[in-house]
């Protein structure tokens, strides 16, 4: 892989992040987290007083290959108000196209691929406010910590072979819809005092990377035909699991769940059911806020 001078200086940022414990108070008390579905793999999560969102896209409507991309700003300030952190789980334009906004809107830091960072320097983002990974870092925050794990892409309905990854290699003047390409997938482990959760942004793991992870809660995409289900949930042994990305992006939430987009959510639940029954399996409605057990 080519070194990209900013990498440098986005690694040097990322040693500069705080380091300090995790969501409890000096008595060992867990603080409470909250976690908003925002469709999508998108999530609004509230610990103390950081605001951390995950692949947030309200736009919802698809980015024209060769037309500079606008995010519908309306529709994200409607949901979106605050935003201390931005975690891209890989940068397709349903997970990164309305990062570049928000980072700028309230001035949040942005971690993600190095297409991730390259789709925000495009966008005027300093890069200080960047950090690139590329899957192994273990990152601290004041309030929390997040382990970053190598991942793929999922496999689109319908088709047979797993999306080639492709990079924006370097910022582009004017952010078009072709240059929200995959930028390599990850997986991202929160810790938030004791608990922990696994955010995968596309339907498929490195298997030889899950074991050991062993979070709390899990938020799993609607699995295509990529990965095991069932060594997976073996490796992962999550108590709790809140599925995501089977609603149809396109759509505006009032249309974005049709009867076989809600059959495929039933049959994801009753598949995980299947491995191991005593899974607490959530099928969230848009825009409701879960606390953390
Ligand atoms: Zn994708």
């Amino acid at each position: 892989m080519k070194t990209h001078p900013a990498l440098i200086l986005l690694a040097f940022f990322f040693l500069s992040f705080p380091h300090s414990g995790g969501a409890a108070d000096a008595n060992g008390t867990a603080e409470k987290v909250t976690l908003k579905w925002l469709g999508v793999v998108g999530w609004d999560i509230r610990v103390g007083k950081t605001t951390i969102l995950i692949d947030p896209f309200l736009t919802r409507r698809t980015a024209a290959r060769e037309r500079e991309w606008q995010s519908d700003e309306a529709a994200v300030l409607e949901q979106i108000k605050a935003a201390d952190y931005i975690f891209v789980g890989h940068s397709h334009a349903d997970h990164a196209a309305d990062v570049p906004f928000i980072a700028k809107k309230f001035g949040a830091k942005v971690i993600g691929s190095q297409t991730t960072a390259n789709l925000m320097l495009s966008a005027g983002i300093d890069r200080a406010r960047l950090t690139a990974i590329k899957g192994g870092e273990k990152l601290d925050f004041e309030d929390f910590s997040v382990e970053v794990i190598e991942s793929r892409h999922g496999v689109p309905q319908g088709q047979y072979e797993v999306s080639e990854t492709k990079e924006l290699v370097s910022p582009v003047s004017r952010i078009l819809g072709r240059h929200f390409v995959e930028g390599g997938s990850f997986v991202y482990v929160f810790t938030f005092g004791n608990r922990k959760v696994l955010h995968q942004s596309t339907a498929n793991f490195v298997e030889a990377k899950l074991p050991g992870l062993n979070p709390d809660w899990a938020l799993l995409a609607e699995p295509g035909r990529a990965y095991d289900l069932k060594s997976a949930l073996k490796a992962l042994k999550p108590k709790t699991i809140i599925m995501q990305h089977f609603d149809e992006w396109r759509a505006p939430f009032s249309q974005a769940l049709p009867p076989p987009r809600r059959k495929r959510a039933e049959r994801f639940k009753r598949d995980i059911l299947a491995v191991e029954g005593a899974i607490k399996v959530i099928i969230p409605e848009f825009l409701k806020t879960y606390t953390l057990e």
